[in-house]
């Protein structure tokens, strides 16, 4: 049996295709979020890449910024939720999980099962969060996916006091024009981001078994300077951009079974 999950962000569209609740048989990720083509062009790939028809779907779950005006959707959920399911799938040890996405930071909570039990979230301000990332990347002209390695190279982080986004991009220019190595410069972009998530992360307590998902745990800089304020190891899967997407899939296998049940 298939279910779809579809996550439409405020910045990319994911949707993913699971057989009986817990193959992943197939994953897009479409740079483009809500309000644009994003999750028309998620959903046509993700058909076009499977072979799988829409008619073969049993259920589709949509969640993220834009869920509510996804019409392909049987039912929607909230992103906190289905976060929790994906992660768990992916790394069924994570007891806690820093999610940071495009236009917000959340940290939950887990049980061994896979139930939230517990979250902080910051969605009213860009520090700390992909975008604050992407306005960086683009003040020191650097491709987004090439800012972690690049300030792996560096010898001492410049320091970035200012947590407001527009105050730190003056900061910045000011570095680049007092010539601050580019990798430096980096490193303290990563630095800002983890101290403020890692501030918010830590109202949950410390974690035993830390994971890391959204687009932004594929920035390299920012896990390494996450580890560092955390004080413990994270666990970054290759599919954690897409964890809220699959855990949407979860989710609409459950609901299947229990309409299953009901009957
Ligand atoms: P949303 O769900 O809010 O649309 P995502 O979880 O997809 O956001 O995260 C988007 C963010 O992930 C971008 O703002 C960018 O900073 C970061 N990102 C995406 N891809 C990469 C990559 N390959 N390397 C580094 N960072 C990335």
């Amino acid at each position: 049996m298939y279910t779809l999950g579809i996550d439409i962000g405020s910045t990319t569209s994911k949707a993913v295709i699971l057989e009986n609740g817990k193959k992943i048989v197939v994953h897009v990720v479409v740079p483009l979020g809500t309000g644009t083509v994003g999750p028309v062009r998620a959903l046509a790939e993700i058909f076009e890449q499977s072979g799988i028809s829409r008619e073969q779907i049993a259920y589709t779950i949509a969640t993220g910024y834009g869920r509510l005006i996804c019409a392909e959707a049987d039912e929607q959920s909230s992103e906190l939720s289905c976060h929790a399911k994906g992660i768990h799938l992916l790394l069924p040890q994570a007891d806690t999980v820093i999610d940071i996405g495009g236009q917000d930071a959340k940290a939950l909570k887990l049980s061994p099962l896979g139930r939230l039990l517990a979250f902080q979230m910051n969605d009213k301000c860009a520090a700390g969060t992909g975008r604050f990332l992407d306005v960086m990347a683009r003040v020191l002209n650097v491709p987004i996916e090439q800012l972690g390695p690049l300030s792996a190279a560096s010898k001492q982080p410049a320091k970035i006091s200012n947590t407001c986004t527009v105050f730190a991009e003056s900061e910045v220019i000011s570095q680049l024009s007092a010539q601050v190595p580019l990798a430096d410069i980096a490193a303290g972009i990563h630095n800002s981001v983890a101290k403020r998530v890692a501030g918010m992360a830590l109202r949950l307590g410390h974690p035993t078994c830390l994971a890391m998902s959204g687009g932004v745990a594929l920035n390299s800089g920012v896990v390494r300077a996450m580890e560092k304020e955390m004080g413990c190891p994270i666990l970054v899967d290759p599919l954690c951009q897409s964890a809220g997407a699959i855990g949407a899939a979860v989710l609409a296998y459950e609901k299947l079974l229990q309409a299953k049940e009901r009957r």
